[in-house]
């Protein structure tokens, strides 16, 4: 009797060490922290002098800074589009930022597209997206119907910040810009948020992980700011009383606000014993509209929606305790397409699709020493513009125009050399004409037509009227 007493406390013993001691390698949880229109100089570890990041800092000294960390666009929908299916978003027709259209199931990402929701799901993690979806407001295209188990935040490309603003349910909903004003979703239905939204997802994103910490879990949390409207609370904003701009002094202090969600949970990580088991990574969608709200992208030239750097290249760091070394610089480029293809080499599992990321984890461990990309690619469709970068160059083609820079010594992009220099404009038109044939047209209106969205659907925010049979 004695001895199966003690037989039974080891083995409950035994099963409750085990399930806290995951092997560190087998699934590793990922984390996606997503910043909305953050300058590329707008974080501590780039260099910052009037924002104080120390949480999104953290996961630069833990692990690497991307200092050449590009995202797939310059503007939102289609930059998170390709995040999110590890592919150049033009490869299936997203390439303009979508629409808010509720009843258009083609507005958004098409459902032949994986997401990495569905791919880790797949794999056995829990998914979860808190924030910005951005990907589709169709009932068919919503997180919960794209790999995600979770979903809490909105369906539309931005919002505003303060609950008390939000006052329409989905349904009421009339016009682009009323989706800025929405209450919030929680999987299928509207809830009642009091928090300031960036609070409320970072507290959020601690429920999420607590409840999830026994399983491998996949967390997509997609802040909107410091996209505008440029709004904060006090309590973040007193902490900037020296700073005069008024707008600078809100912006700042909206992404003093995310800071702080993002050291929040990166201490519950730790609290968990979890750090040495998930990747966490750190990356703005596109850059600063310096203009919008009054973001920073120096030393780079070009902000949010154009193809020099201060569009593309972006704020971006990675940790995982104990498997990357600590306390790196990256250098070479990496795109954020990479990030899928990274989470599914750790899955072990099989992408659907074709992907254009790669893995990293070989080349942050100094298993493999070369660049991880021979060339990078944007499109803008509606401008017949493009861009490439490789090791050394940095070309934009916009119609007649061209422009090449030694991206090596010109960082800032000042001197044309695309008049000197034939042989390697030449040679990278033909990379350029070889990415394009995989490209497609786009599948939806955007943004800029939604005018013209509107008067081709003129039904488009009218709710169906049941029919009575
Ligand atoms: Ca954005």
């Amino acid at each position: 009797m004695i001895k199966s007493y003690w037989t039974v406390l080891f083995l409950i013993w035994a099963g409750y060490s085990f399930a806290q001691q995951r092997p560190a390698s087998e699934k590793p949880n990922v984390v996606i922290i997503l910043t909305d229109d953050q300058g590329y100089a707008d974080v501590g570890f780039n260099g910052s002098k009037d924002i104080p990041t120390p949480g999104i800092d953290r996961i630069a000294k833990n692990g690497v800074v991307f200092r050449a960390g590009y995202v797939s666009y310059a503007v939102c929908g289609p930059s998170r589009a390709g995040l999110i299916t590890g592919r150049y978003q033009d490869r299936f027709g997203f390439s303009r930022n979508p629409l808010l259209a509720p009843k258009d199931s083609t507005m958004g990402l098409p459902l032949a597209e994986e997401t990495m929701g569905d791919l880790l799901q797949k794999a056995g993690y829990k998914t979860g997206v808190l924030g910005k979806w951005h990907l589709g407001a169709h009932p068919s295209l919503t997180p919960n119907k794209r790999g995600f188990d979770e979903f809490y935040g909105f369906l539309e490309g931005g919002h505003r910040y303060f609950p008390e603003e939000w006052n329409l349910e989905e349904s009421q909903v009339q016009s682009q810009y009323d989706g800025y004003r929405t209450k919030l979703t929680r999987n299928d239905g509207p809830v009642e948020e009091t928090e300031y939204l960036t609070d409320a997802l970072s507290r959020e994103a601690l429920d999420f992980v607590k409840r999830n910490q026994s399983e491998s879990f996949f967390l997509y949390l997609a802040y909107n700011a410091p996209h505008a409207p440029l709004q904060a609370t006090e309590k973040y904003l007193s902490r900037f009383d020296h700073i005069e701009d008024p707008r600078r002094k809100t912006y700042v202090a909206m992404v003093s606000a995310v800071d702080d969600g993002v050291g929040a949970l990166l201490d519950l990580l730790k609290e968990l014993k979890l750090e040495e088991n998930t990747l966490v990574f750190f990356l703005s969608d596109n850059g600063g509209p310096t203009k919008d709200n009054a973001s920073d992208n120096r030393p780079l030239r070009g902000f949010k929606s154009d193809f020099f750097e201060g569009g593309v290249r972006v704020p971006f760091a990675v940790q995982w305790k104990g498997q990357i070394p600590e306390g790196q610089d990256f250098d070479h480029p990496v795109i954020s397409l990479d990030i899928f293809a990274t989470a599914a080499a750790l899955a072990n599992a099989e992408p659907k699709n074709e992907l254009d990321g790669v893995n990293l984890i070989p080349f942050l461990t100094g298993e493999n020493q070369n660049p991880p990309h021979q060339a990078l690619y944007w499109r803008n469709f509606d401008r017949g513009r493009v861009a490439i970068r490789t090791a050394d160059s940095k070309m934009i083609l916009e119609k007649e125009i061209g422009q090449l820079f030694d991206i090596q010594s010109d960082l800032s992009e000042s001197k044309n050399v695309i008049s000197v220099d034939l042989l390697r404009k030449n040679s990278l038109s033909a990379k350029i004409y070889q990415w394009k044939m995989l490209l497609m047209d786009p599948v939806f209106l955007g943004l800029l037509e939604d005018r013209e969205y509107s008067r081709l659907h003129p039904d488009r925010f009218t709710p169906e009227i049941k029919k009575n049979d």
